[in-house]
Formats: C-alpha cells, structure tokens, sequence
C-alpha cells in the first residue's frame, strides 16, 4: 500500500489525489489535509460568488473524496499541529498544494494607510474566509482603485459596481452583500503599470463588464495602440484588446447613465498613497511607457482619488518550517514540483499564481507520475508507513480532532439549508461554527 499525504483540498489537492487513484486504485491510500474544516480552497473562497458554474468542479472533487481510498483531514494546521517531518515519517510521498493565500505586497509610503487590502483579504472577505471575514472595509466614500490588470482585479471590481439584484444566484456571504448594498462608490479605476497589449485580463471575464446594471467601463482612445497591431497578438489577448477598443468606443451619452464609471487608467505605476488621519483618500501614480515589455518611469507624476485601494497584484505561497522556500519567487523551491526526497508540491504551491482551475489538472496528473517515478527508481523511502492509522494515533496523542468529509457533509447541508432565496448557500464564516455545524 502506498500512503500519500496531499496538503491542501484545493484544485490542485484534488486532481493530484485523482491522478493517483487512477495510478494505483486500491492499492493507495491518501489523506488529504486542510487548515479550514471545509473543503476545496479557492473555489469556495477564490472563485467569484457570482461564478457559479466555475464552482460546480467541486461535483468532481466530490466524487474523488467520497472514494473509499481517500479520507478529508479538516482543520488540522501542517506546520502547527503536525510537522512536515512526522507527516513524511507516515506518509511515502507528502505533496505541498497549499496554493499562494498572501498577498504579494505593495511596498510604497502611505501603504500602513487604513482601507488600503490586498486582494487576498478582499476576495477573503466577500467570500466568506474565516481569516477575512471582519475585515470591513470602508464602502462610504466614492472613489476605489483597483490595482493590477488581471482577472482578480476585474473580480473586484465587478463585485464592487454589482446590485444587490444582480446578486442572486451567488453565494456571496451576507455580511458582504449587506455592506456592497450600502456602499457609495460610484468610481473604480483600474490602474495598470503597462498598456492595453499587457493586460492579463481574459475575453470572458472582461466582456461581463459590458452588462452591468448599473455600471460601464471606460479607456481612454488615447491609451489604445494603433489597430493594425492587435494582428500580432496570440488569440485570446487580440479578444481581451477588441474588449478594450469597444469599451473605449462606448458613447459618452451612454456612459453617462450609468450610476458608477469602471475607469481603465493604464500606463500608471503607483508610487504612494496619501490620506487624512490615517485613511487613504489619494493614490500618486508615475506615468509610464512600455519599453522591451517593461513598465518604465517618465518621471510625470498625479494624483487621484482613493477612498478604497484593493492591490491585485498577485499572491504568494505561505511557508512551512522544513520545507525550503523561494523567497524572490513566493513559492517552495522546487524542480518541477520536487522540493525534497518525498516531499513535492503542485499547483500555485508549485509554479506560482497563474493560470485557471483547470490547469491544476495537469499538474495534478504530473506530480502523481513524478511520485509512481520516484517510487519504482527507489529515489523515495519505499518502506512500510503507517499512513492514516498513524496519523490517527498522532491526532490522539495531541489532541487533535479532524472534520471528517461526513462532518462537512453537514456543514454543507447547514449552509444549504441557510441560503437566503435563491442562493445556492450561506456560508458559515467562523471556524467554530463550522465544527459545531459538523458536529450536529
Ligand atoms: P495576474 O493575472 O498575474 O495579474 C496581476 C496584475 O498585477 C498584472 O497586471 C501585473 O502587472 C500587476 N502587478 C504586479 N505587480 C505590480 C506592481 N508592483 N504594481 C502594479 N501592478 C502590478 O494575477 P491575478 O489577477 O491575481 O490572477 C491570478 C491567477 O488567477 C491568474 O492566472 C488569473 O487568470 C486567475 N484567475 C482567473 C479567474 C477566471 O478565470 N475567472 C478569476 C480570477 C483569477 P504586470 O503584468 O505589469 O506585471
């Protein structure tokens, strides 16, 4: 029997769990581990709420934890309740898909400024993650920046021009929607260090912006690179680009009914926030030009509004003691997914923040063959291990108490059974509510 500890109940968690199940059936036996009591990590508190139809994977996450081979390890702390080094004493293989759940930072003065987060609490907070849940930010004033110019940044910015109405059927957490009803924003921009050829933003997601009730985007013509040279770009940028001309050629007459604008202020780098007792009220931004695909300083200067600044400028792997870590990169240092002899890591953990649910699928599938590999060239301790028996018998010996899968099953019915109409769930949004509900 091999014996696999997966970190982390994510995408990533469950394709890899998946690629072995289909390696070795019955012959492997895998627990998959989380810090929260609730399964499936970003699709329940990454995903946009009003993604819905993203979320259904988690269906097929579902059918590889119900397999009898496969046990869910909720609320268990790897690197706190449980080292890395006893998890690889029980475990063959103990494989790191704990995703990049911090913020990467934006480090210029005025950053210590009060509602200034970084998307990972944001997003944390309108999707109801125990850690973010009270971050309430402050909705009153008119102006939001939105820093970055990828799909997280047009997540925010869409969930901050929606109306309660356009919310239905999301399962965003009520104290979110109750807050984003009151709010008084009527301007977002979205601020860009490089140009419309630069964008990560993808077609799909940037086309959403065009029905929006009560919102409508905005470029400058100005910003937009002669036509001609969209011919070069690959497929899916040339959409997102032909988005961003038809968004410009919207005209003022229309845009002008519309209760907030979705500013694209492109060519900007912030440099400084600035604010009035310890509030952000302003953002100082350094015009720039793209030279050799980099952004590069003019040295022109401005200032705009910013009662509210979300940066979405990616995110960062949280470390583990034992487990070496890529500072500059913010993930484990690893080669393609080998971090250590028995200890791999896959997904965000492995190659950093990018790409959709579905590419973890691959990864998945790839960590599994590097696993079987290294398990028939002897590279990993092929030995007897105790797996989960053993892990049970730690869990007691250190009075730790793990949410089964059956537990969130419970957990899941409560949220169910809670959702306001129309709504798919409510979420329990506090760990201890989670475990009680589990317990019922
Ligand atoms: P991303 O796509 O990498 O975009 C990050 C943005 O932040 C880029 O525009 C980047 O600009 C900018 N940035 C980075 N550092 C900056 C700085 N110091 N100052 C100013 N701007 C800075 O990351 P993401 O939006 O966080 O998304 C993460 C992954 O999740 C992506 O693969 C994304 O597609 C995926 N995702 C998908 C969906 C969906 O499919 N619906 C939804 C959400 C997220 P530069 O390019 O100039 O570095």
């Amino acid at each position: 029997m091999r014996h696999i500890a997966i970190v982390g109940s994510g995408p990533a968690g469950y394709y890899t769990a998946e690629a072995a199940l289909k390696l070795w059936g019955e012959e492997v036996q895998i627990d998959v581990f989380d810090a929260l009591p609730v399964p499936y990590g970003l699709i329940r508190t990454g995903v946009a709420p009003d993604h819905q139809s993203i979320k259904g994977v988690a269906r097929r996450f579902e059918k590889t934890a119900l397999n009898e081979n496969v046990r869910f390890v909720g609320n268990v702390k790897v690197g706190e309740d449980i080292n890395i080094p006893d998890l690889q004493s029980l475990y063959h293989a103990v494989v790191l898909a704990t995703g990049a759940p911090r913020d990467k930072a934006l480090d210029i003065p005025g950053k210590e400024l009060s509602n200034i987060f970084g998307s990972a609490a944001f997003v944390g907070w309108y999707n109801g993650h125990p850690e973010f849940a009270g971050l309430a930010p402050d909705l009153s004033g008119k102006n939001a920046v939105v820093i970055g110019m990828g799909n997280v940044a047009l997540d925010v910015a869409r969930i901050l021009a929606k109306t309660r109405g356009e919310f239905a059927g999301a399962d965003i957490v009520e104290h979110a929607l109750d807050a984003l009803d009151a709010s008084r924003i009527t301007a977002i921009t979205i601020v860009g260090r490089r140009g419309p050829h630069q964008i990560m933003m993808t077609p799909k997601e940037l086309g959403e912006l065009m029905h929006l009730e009560r919102a409508s985007p905005r470029v400058d013509p100005a910003d937009l690179p002669e036509e001609s040279a969209d011919a070069l770009l690959e497929p899916g940028l040339r959409k997102s680009v032909t988005h961003l001309r038809s968004f410009a050629a919207i005209p003022e007459n229309i845009r002008g009914e519309a209760a907030i604008d979705i500013d694209f202020d492109m060519f900007a780098s912030p440099i400084a926030f600035h604010g009035d007792d310890g509030h952000v009220r302003e953002i100082e931004l350094e015009e720039t030009r793209v030279e050799a695909g980099r952004a590069v300083g003019t040295g022109k200067t401005y200032r705009m509004p910013a009662d509210l600044v979300i940066t979405c400028i990616g995110y960062r792997t949280s470390p583990i003691p034992d487990v070496p870590f890529d500072d500059r990169a913010g993930r484990f240092a690893n080669d393609e997914g080998r971090i250590l002899p028995g200890l791999y890591c896959v997904g965000w953990a492995r190659r950093g923040p990018s790409g959709t649910i579905g590419t973890n699928r691959p990864d998945g599938y790839a960590i599994a063959d590097l696993i079987a590999a290294d398990l028939a060239s002897k590279a990993i301790d092929t030995g007897s291990k105790q797996g989960a028996a053993g892990f049970d018998r730690f869990a007691e010996e250190h009075g730790i108490t793990p949410v089964r899968f059956s537990d969130w099953q419970k957990i899941d019915a409560a949220e169910v059974a809670a959702a306001r109409d129309g709504a798919p769930r409510e979420k329990f949004v506090d760990v201890e509510a989670m475990i009680a509900a589990g317990e019922s």
